[in-house]
């Protein structure tokens, strides 16, 4: 699986977060599948464009300052530990373009030794004329091509001819040297050779965000078939932009929420939550009441969870645990519906809550085990507060038990009020006590 990664001149937001979020829980899924997922998504660190034509990591050093090795270091070590804090898996290779330079000006160089690629002004760019199937992926028609001004440039064969290497002046800091001057690579040409050298065509799946798919996508596919002639991706996945208030999260828009700010405020399971209770090609607008419903649902989860792991006393009622599970796969193996997925577990957790306390043992083990499992594929974090919240309510059963010994009744009933008020319930059977969370 190859998925765009990011262009490592600014914080990520949680619309980045929605894509990255959403090919980690199909790696987490196909993985728990049985599947041996290779997962390999790069890091942009030079040749993305700004619509002014400016790469967006020179102008971000510009700004703040100081050499663009800067930036990318900066942003990328912030990307990384914004991954972990989502609890992404790290995919298993992250290569960056400005570590594939002499890769990429070797497959210039046969695309125009192949007829698919021509210099102009000491550039190079791609004749999507001569790809015959240009526009397949984004049905983009040839009147719609005729009309565009990609980086308009006169030299340029066709308005949809987009730059394979690019000049950079002498003074340009990053630029390498190359048979056409000095200069650096194209955005597209990077995903073409970096999925290829770790991955071979054709790609199980390639992901992005639905910005990507005209023309960074189309462009990758053109570049990709023509050079290896073979098929480039069998599986496209791309992610629906995320909005705030119907409009697309955007840097310039103002409706900017950084992964790290969105951590911080909401915990990263409910963001988690969040993104899978919206399937990955619908609309997903984000508000604070919507964070609030995935937090309710989480909790939900894992009190059940908790309730179930101190579980000491069975009965003899059951479950169809199997048939929870067989229809949150189903779900999950119809185009990653999430939220149908998770609407059986929810449903299953309402039927555990019914029968809480009456459960057989068997099924008590099946139903943890089903529990733990979407946890991994959803990728929860088991929220450390409610650990030590745990040992609390013991600490506080125990105090409770030793005051009931020494027959102090009053203030043991106190306890079990307090608690219950606060939706901890305490029951006496046997000599012992248990708590559950009501
Ligand atoms: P970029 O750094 O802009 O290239 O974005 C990194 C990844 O996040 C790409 O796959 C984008 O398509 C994706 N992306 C950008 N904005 C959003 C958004 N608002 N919602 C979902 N995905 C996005
Ligand atoms: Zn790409």
């Amino acid at each position: 699986m190859y998925v765009c990664g990011p262009t490592v001149y600014y914080y990520i937001h949680i619309g980045n977060g929605r894509t990255f979020v959403t090919f980690d829980v199909l790696r987490r899924y196909l993985e728990y599948k049985g599947y041996k997922v290779k997962y390999v998504s790069n890091i942009t660190d030079v040749g993305h464009l700004t619509e002014a034509a400016q790469d967006k990591i020179m102008s971000q050093a510009l700004k703040e300052k100081v050499h663009p090795m800067e930036i990318i270091e900066r942003y990328l070590q912030a990307y990384l530990d914004d991954l972990r804090r989502l609890n992404v898996k790290l995919p298993n290779i992250m290569p960056r373009a400005t570590g594939h330079i002499p890769d990429i000006i070797e497959a210039v160089q046969k695309l125009i030794e192949k007829g698919y690629a021509y210099a102009a002004n000491g550039e190079i760019f791609f004749d999507i004329s001569k790809f015959k199937e240009y526009g397949k992926l984004s049905k983009i028609s040839k009147a719609e091509l005729a009309s565009l001004r990609l980086e308009p440039n006169p030299a340029k064969r066709n308005a949809g001819d987009f730059a394979l290497w690019k000049a950079a002046p002498s003074d340009y800091p990053l630029a390498w040297p190359s048979p056409w001057g000095r200069g650096f690579p194209g955005w597209h040409i990077e995903c073409s050779i970096m999925s290829s050298k770790y991955l071979g065509l054709p790609l199980d799946i390639h992901g992005g965000g639905e910005d990507l798919i005209f023309p960074h996508h189309e462009n990758e596919i053109a570049q990709s078939e023509a050079l290896y002639g073979k098929k480039f991706v069998n599986y496209w996945m791309h992610v629906k932009h995320l909005t705030v208030r119907g409009s697309k999260m955007s840097k310039s828009k103002g409706n900017y929420i950084t992964v790290s700010a969105a951590i911080e405020r909401y915990g990263v399971n409910a963001l988690r939550m969040f993104y899978v209770m919206h399937h990955y090609r619908e609309a997903c607008d984000f508000s604070e009441a919507v964070i609030e419903q995935a937090r309710a649902n989480f909790d939900r989860i894992w009190n059940a969870l908790e309730n179930l792991r101190r579980t000491e006393r069975f009965g003899k009622e059951k479950i169809d645990v199997v048939k929870f599970r067989s229809a949150f796969e189903s779900a999950m193996e119809d185009d990653l519906n999430t939220p149908a997925a998770l609407n059986a577990i929810l449903a299953f957790v309402k039927e555990l809550n019914k029968k809480a306390g009456k459960l057989s043992k068997q099924c008590v083990k099946g139903a943890i085990s089903l529990l733990e499992d979407v946890f991994e594929i959803f990728g929860f974090v088991q929220p450390t507060a409610k650990v030590h919240f745990a040992k609390l309510i013991d600490l506080l059963v125990e105090v409770r038990s030793a005051l009931r010994a020494q027959k102090q009744f009053g203030l043991a009933d106190q306890i079990r009020a307090k608690l219950a008020e606060l939706g901890i319930v305490l029951e006496d059977k046997n000599g012992e006590t248990v708590w559950r969370l009501g």
